[in-house]
């Protein structure tokens, strides 16, 4: 079930196009479907889960850190994370940078971009990305590879659209300058939205593992 589902969906997508498959409160078993299957990222939003399913499973996965990353806990992921999806401040750059060179490892990120409508939701502002991006990177052991966006909960299709092509004009306009190659956009309600307008990395949770409580 969740092996076909991930072949359902990575048949479908360009080739360029990574899956993140979202295992966010599913237990390990469904996991390891996926990893027999011959799937290798996965994306969590809390820490501690992300350390315990890691330290049970294959080092071959890639683990992504995809939701808000508080500064206190940065140590726990910095030895092994394969990507941090979710910078939204300087602060947490400061505390990823500090992380990265006591492991001696060069960590990498993706700025989150504020692009939904609503309020609550975290990441820099595209002024603040366009502050963050313009100086020489000042922290040697970040290396900030992309741009995250998440759209507004909606289900207005032409807004969402509109968020994440705006996102993908933001990033093409960096793209070369900072030498970005990953665009994370699109979840299950929204992955072939953000697709078309050029997402190439996209974090499915419950249409591969089913709905979450
Ligand atoms: C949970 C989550 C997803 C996946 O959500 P689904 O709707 O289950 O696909 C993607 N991105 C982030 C940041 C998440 O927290």
């Amino acid at each position: 079930m969740i092996a076909a589902q991930i072949n359902r969906l990575t048949e479908q997508f360009p080739k360029e196009v990574t899956l993140v498959a979202v295992s966010k409160t599913k237990p390990i078993s469904a996991l390891e479907e996926a990893y027999n299957a011959g799937h290798r990222d996965f994306g969590e939003n809390k820490v501690q889960e992300l350390c315990q399913k890691a330290e049970a499973m294959s080092s071959e996965i890639r683990w992504h850190m995809i939701g808000h990353l508080q500064r206190n806990k940065v140590k726990y992921i910095a030895p092994f994370v394969h990507l941090i999806h979710g910078v939204d401040s300087e602060r947490l750059l400061v505390e990823v940078n500090k992380q990265g060179a006591k492991n001696n490892r060069i960590i990498d990120v993706l700025i989150q971009i504020h692009i939904a409508e609503e309020s609550s939701k975290f990441g820099f502002s595209y002024a603040e990305a366009v502050t963050l991006l313009s100086n020489e990177n000042p922290y040697p052991n970040v290396r900030v590879i992309g741009l995250m966006g998440m759209a507004t909960f909606t289900n207005d299709k032409d807004q969402v659209k509109r968020e994440f092509d705006t996102l993908s004009a933001f990033y093409s306009s960096w793209k070369t300058k900072k030498s970005l190659s990953v665009l994370s956009m699109g979840m299950s309600n929204d992955y072939a939205i953000a697709i078309s307008s050029g997402s190439n990395m996209v974090r499915i949770g419950s249409l591969i593992f089913g709905s979450r409580n």
